[in-house]
């Protein structure tokens, strides 16, 4: 999926600091339980979850959400700065002398009609840049993030007799198109603010039961390159082949070529992939044709191995074409969308683990799984990457209806994944399970 830069557009003065509103009233944990606490909520949170889900925006586009988010904010007291790196919120609250905890929740949609047949179903359209009507979802469940994120910061507010520090709360725009968390920080997210001592996430699970929670010490989460190579030849007609420098069999050998960089040439005990999803070349069936475009994905966990995929890459394809005669003016090209890379996820063994002890703690041990790590990728990441070197962790949010995990168990049949035009996780649980897993983890790491 690619959208286009639309970000640049919006001005990046923009940002204005609301009024503080003190809005509501305290009380202490040791009085009330946090899951009864959650539950008083939960009218209120599956309303804006279904306001949420049925008003998607795109990447770059998210200017009704980002309001919503700012507008939540700041009637909970927190001091907001709004439309900062594109269309972000950022909301602090200070509460006495203590750590400095960030709280993200991304904020954008997907281009995906959805058909989940749900009575919320969003119905949102839009016109992309090939004037196709596209339909617009909530595919990622980043309404769950949004709904358990201003969640936990109620619960935090409501109970801020138990804690001490600074809460910011950082809901970021365009994660979809790797470009939100980049701009939030080249904007100053972590100079312009207090600098936190930990970042944490969620993300929804759409292979986790709702009501669990899934922990990833260390790499949660890929590296991502999209990578485009053209390979040229020198064309003519397809009965004199001897004439010509045929692109599409030098093509051909490179596909094949490339599976040697996960399979042969980085280490077995490095995970990464290198798929070629497109080749596009020629036009008719006796022509040989002068270039032939591929687009490749590459994953990996260690930045080293993405180095060496990518050197690998220029390497491979440059001794093929020479292989098939192409004089040096004729050399392949490899361009790496640096604009859309995005960095592994760590998630610091340290704070992972301190994570898993809070959510055990309030969730049960039961309710907390070890989840495997995932090829794909997050810009959350950049948080864990930046010179302040932050640890951070986001973890899993289970969003099954857990009797449709028992029936997909039994039967064998996939569950609807993440981005699916039929992925419908169970929300009320869902949510009421994300914001007691949040407000508990937070409320750890300000107390630690
Ligand atoms: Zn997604
Ligand atoms: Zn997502």
């Amino acid at each position: 999926m690619k959208l286009p830069a639309r970000f640049a557009a919006i001005p990046a003065s923009l940002s204005i600091t609301l009024a503080l509103v003190a809005a509501i009233s305290s009380t202490s944990l040791h009085a009330e339980n946090l899951d009864a606490s959650v539950m008083k909520s939960m009218p209120k949170l599956e309303q804006l979850y279904t306001h949420l889900h049925q008003n998607p925006e795109l990447s770059y586009q998210e200017k009704n959400t980002s309001a919503r988010m700012a507008k939540e904010l700041t009637q909970l007291g927190f001091e907001v700065t709004d439309n900062f790196g594109g269309y972000g919120v950022v909301g602090i609250f200070k509460n006495g002398a203590g750590p400095v905890v960030m709280i993200r929740a991304d904020i954008d949609g997907l281009p995906i009609i959805e058909q989940t047949g749900k009575s919320y179903a969003s119905k949102v359209t839009t016109v992309d840049e090939h004037n196709n009507t596209v339909g617009i979802m909530h595919g990622c469940g980043h309404d769950i993030h949004m709904t358990s994120f201003i969640g936990a910061a109620e619960q935090l507010i409501k109970h801020k007799s138990d804690w001490k520090g600074t809460l910011m709360m950082v809901a970021q725009p365009a994660e979809e198109v790797g470009g939100g968390a980049k701009a939030m920080i080249k904007e100053g997210l972590f100079s312009k603010f207090p600098t936190p001592d930990s970042v944490i996430g969620l993300h929804v699970n759409a292979g986790i039961p709702a009501g669990k929670v899934g922990v990833v010490s260390g790499y949660a989460l890929a590296n991502v390159d999209s990578v485009d190579i053209t390979i040229k030849g020198k064309g003519g007609h397809g009965a004199y082949p001897h004439l010509t420098i045929d692109p599409v069999v030098i093509a051909a050998r490179t596909v094949l070529a490339l599976q040697t960089i996960p399979s042969r040439e980085v280490s077995p005990l490095e995970p990464n992939v290198v798929t070629v999803g497109s080749i596009h070349g020629g036009s008719k069936h006796n022509i040989i044709s002068n270039e032939v475009k591929l687009q490749l994905t590459l994953r990996s966990y260690n930045p080293e191995v993405r180095e060496q995929q990518i050197a690998a890459i220029k390497r491979i394809t440059k001794g093929i074409a020479i292989s098939a005669g192409l004089p040096d003016e004729l050399m392949p090209e490899v361009y790496v969308h640096q604009d859309e890379t995005i960095p592994s996820t760590y998630n610091e063994p340290q704070l992972a683990a301190k994570v898993q002890a809070s959510i055990e703690t309030e969730l049960g041990k039961n309710n907390v799984v070890i989840a495997p790590p995932v090829m794909a990728g997050e810009d959350f990441g950049l948080y864990g990457r930046t010179e302040q070197n932050i640890p951070i962790t986001l973890f899993w949010l289970g969003g099954v209806n857990p009797e449709q995990y028992q029936a997909s168990l039994d039967s064998g049949e996939a569950l609807p994944s993440l981005h699916s035009s039929k992925f419908a996780p169970d929300y009320p649980l869902t949510i009421r399970t994300g914001v007691r897993a949040m407000t508990r983890t937070a409320m750890d790491l300000f107390n630690q």
